[in-house]
């Protein structure tokens, strides 16, 4: 009951394009979509270069309208984390709770997560005034004073969103200039509620039961200053979420999973034959909605075609 010919982990654009494309085929897959689905685009808001919405869309509405396009072509999305992989024989094995699922081919989509910048306080005030993601803790800091950590795209577009209730939003950024696009670093330096220190780096977050202030480094000068803040929202790039895979598949040196290269056939293939992958957990070059569906799509293929194929 539980076997599926191919198994998706993951349901952020590339999962669910993959879930698209399987289901389109009539491999009626089953896609583990993670307690918390939906991937990052349901911490963004606004997606205004996702193609065919020239008003935009909101991140979470265009990750819904991807559940409903894989449902209606017969694929199953299960709402909750795979704990464990055995990729070592066929059928593949994935434990999910109390049951195992087996699979013919497996695409790997399980994306990234948002890096953390490791100092204790951080941890301590997680929750209570430090955050990685604007859109579900913006409005607690209405008419407050934050900083938004980070020199990237994510980093701007937080800022430009906290906006929206920040009374005051100062970016923190470790080097003299951003990383961002241009349109990007426009929209925030022309914004009046914005201003930004660079070569700056946090070395403490303080406060009592709350976040009350940050301890603020000159990288140029050593010097540190104190300033009163209520939020800080870390937007300093992210990780790719691979634990499940270590010793299994093959992964690069930052802990990617790379693609094996040795099919041309198989574009998406992994170092395991009958495994693909696709979308932030194996590119951080691009990291884009549109570039992790496109690769959904091609793992989709390349399963369906290994599948077509007689293994023995
Ligand atoms: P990113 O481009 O990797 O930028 C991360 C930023 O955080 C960099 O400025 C980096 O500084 C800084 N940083 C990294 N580690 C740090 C640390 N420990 N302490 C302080 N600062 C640190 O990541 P991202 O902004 O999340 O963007 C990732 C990708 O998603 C990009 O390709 C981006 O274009 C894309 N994206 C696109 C959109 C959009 O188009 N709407 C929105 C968000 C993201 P340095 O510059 O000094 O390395």
């Amino acid at each position: 009951m539980n076997h599926y010919k191919v198994i998706i982990i993951g349901s952020g654009p590339a999962g669910l394009t993959a879930g698209v494309y399987a289901a389109r085929a009539n491999l009626s897959p089953l896609i583990i979509g993670g307690l918390t689905f939906g991937g990052q685009l349901m911490l963004t808001t606004e997606v205004e270069n996702f193609p065919g919405f020239p008003e935009g869309i909101q991140g979470p509405d265009l990750m819904q309208k991807m559940i409903a396009q894989a449902e209606r072509f017969g694929a199953k999305v299960l709402y909750d984390d795979a704990l464990k992989v055995d990729l070592s024989s066929k059928p593949f094995k994935i434990e999910v709770g109390k049951d195992i699922y087996t699979a013919d081919a497996l695409i790997v989509a399980s994306g990234a997560s948002s890096l953390w910048l490791g100092i204790p306080s951080e941890e301590r005030f997680r929750g209570k005034g430090v955050s990685s993601c604007a859109t579900c803790d913006g409005f607690f800091f209405k008419d407050k004073e934050i900083i938004v950590v980070g020199g990237g795209d994510s980093a701007m577009e937080e800022a430009s969103y906290l906006t929206k209730f920040a009374s005051k939003v100062t970016i923190i950024h470790r080097r003299d200039q951003f990383r961002a696009s241009k349109i990007m670093q426009d929209r925030v330096l022309n914004n009046p509620k914005i201003s930004v220190m660079y070569n700056t780096t946090v070395e403490e977050f303080t406060g009592e039961e709350k976040l009350g202030g940050v301890k603020l480094k000159d990288v140029n000068t050593g010097e540190v200053k104190e300033m009163k803040i209520e939020g800080a929202f870390i937007a300093i790039g992210h990780n790719p979420n691979t634990s499940l895979f270590k010793d299994q598949i093959e992964l690069d040196e930052k802990g990617y999973v790379k693609k094996s290269g040795r099919d041309t056939h198989f574009p998406m293939a992994t170092s395991v034959p009958g495994v693909f992958v696709a979308g932030d957990v194996h590119d951080h070059h691009y990291r884009q909605a549109i570039t992790a569906a496109g690769m959904g799509c091609m793992a989709a293929i390349d399963a369906e075609r290994y599948l077509g194929l007689d293994h023995g």
